[in-house]
């Protein structure tokens, strides 16, 4: 790689960061397309997300991504965020053009981007299991397009309040419940996509598993988990052994890190490089 002047410098804020693959997959895209850039991780310590905005400023930092715990407390330090990140409360991109500093949210549509590569149409209803930063912007995009939300939470309370938000910013219904509510059975039979947006399950806690019952979903309900490390969790193998149709949350990393690489570079990112490499470097650390 040639450093130059020239060089465009992005990056993605967080803490920690020591097992991102952000890097990895912006970087191969910039050495692919032939792109004069270079992305780097900025793991930037509690207490100090106040100085970032400005300090990309003034080094001339052209945009970079945000990661937990900085998702939500980064907007007050921007000029402006898109309506989406405002409906999410979170922003995961920020561009900086001519000074100004404006934050975005690629998750939710990285998200819906995966399920139409996999030919899945948008569902009349889901139920996400989580109500954090993800189910939120997942379930924005699902509401936007018509679909009846359902939030199954560890903590009802975050659900119920989540859908809400939801109905009030969308205008459609949603619903938010405790995840062992034993009044869920009408929306369990008629829920087309289950949407795991829970770590339980991540590595390096693999053999987990959210305690949803997934023998009582109809036949035609696809799984989608948005944990892709490792690829295949405990809940897709279930729901394959039931003869479900399973998404593992590859898609939506490589699509919202596309949109961001796009939205860096104004050009093509190369997709299916991304994909590729990110699945074969995953699976290499699952051997
Ligand atoms: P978050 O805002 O912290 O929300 C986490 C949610 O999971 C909350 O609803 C929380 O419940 C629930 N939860 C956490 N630990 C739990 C446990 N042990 N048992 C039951 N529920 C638990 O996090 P987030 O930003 O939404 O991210 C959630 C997951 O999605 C992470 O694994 C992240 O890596 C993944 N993710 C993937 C992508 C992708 O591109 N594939 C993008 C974004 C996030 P409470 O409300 O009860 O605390």
């Amino acid at each position: 790689m040639q450093i130059d002047q020239d060089t465009r410098v992005f990056g993605l804020i967080g803490y920690p960061l020591a097992h991102s693959l952000s890097p990895f997959i912006h970087n191969l895209a910039f050495k692919a397309m032939g792109v004069n850039a270079v992305y780097l991780p900025f793991p930037v310590k509690p207490g100090r997300v106040s100085s970032v905005v400005n300090g990309a400023r003034a080094l001339g930092i052209r945009g970079f991504n945000v990661t937990i715990p900085y998702k939500e407390s980064i907007i007050p330090y921007l000029d402006r965020v898109s309506l989406e990140a405002e409906a999410c409360g979170s922003v995961n991109t920020v561009l900086i053009e001519e000074d100004r500093a404006v934050g975005y949210n690629t998750d939710g549509r990285g998200f819906m981007d995966s399920l139409e590569q996999e030919g899945v149409k948008v569902p009349r209803l889901a139920i996400i299991l989580g109500a954090g930063g993800a189910a939120r912007a997942i379930g924005y995009q699902l509401a936007v397009r018509g679909s009846i939300t359902v939030f199954l939470n560890r903590t009802p309370e975050r659900a119920e309040k989540l859908a809400r938000d939801i109905a009030r910013i969308t205008g459609q219904e949603s619903w938010g419940k405790s995840w062992d509510s034993s009044c869920i059975s009408d929306f369990v039979q008629d829920a087309e996509l289950l949407i795991n947006t829970t770590p339980v399950g991540m590595y390096p806690d693999i053999d987990q598993k959210p305690p949803f019952v997934l023998k009582n979903l109809n036949s035609r309900s696809v799984v989608a988990d948005i944990i892709y490390n490792p690829l295949n969790t405990r809940l897709l193998r279930e729901a394959e052994g039931l003869g479900l149709k399973t998404i593992s949350g590859l898609g939506m990393f490589v699509n919202q890190g596309v949109r961001s690489w796009e939205m860096f570079t104004g050009r093509e990112a190369p997709r299916k490089l991304m994909e590729d490499r990110l699945r074969g470097l995953l699976l290499k650390n699952e051997t």
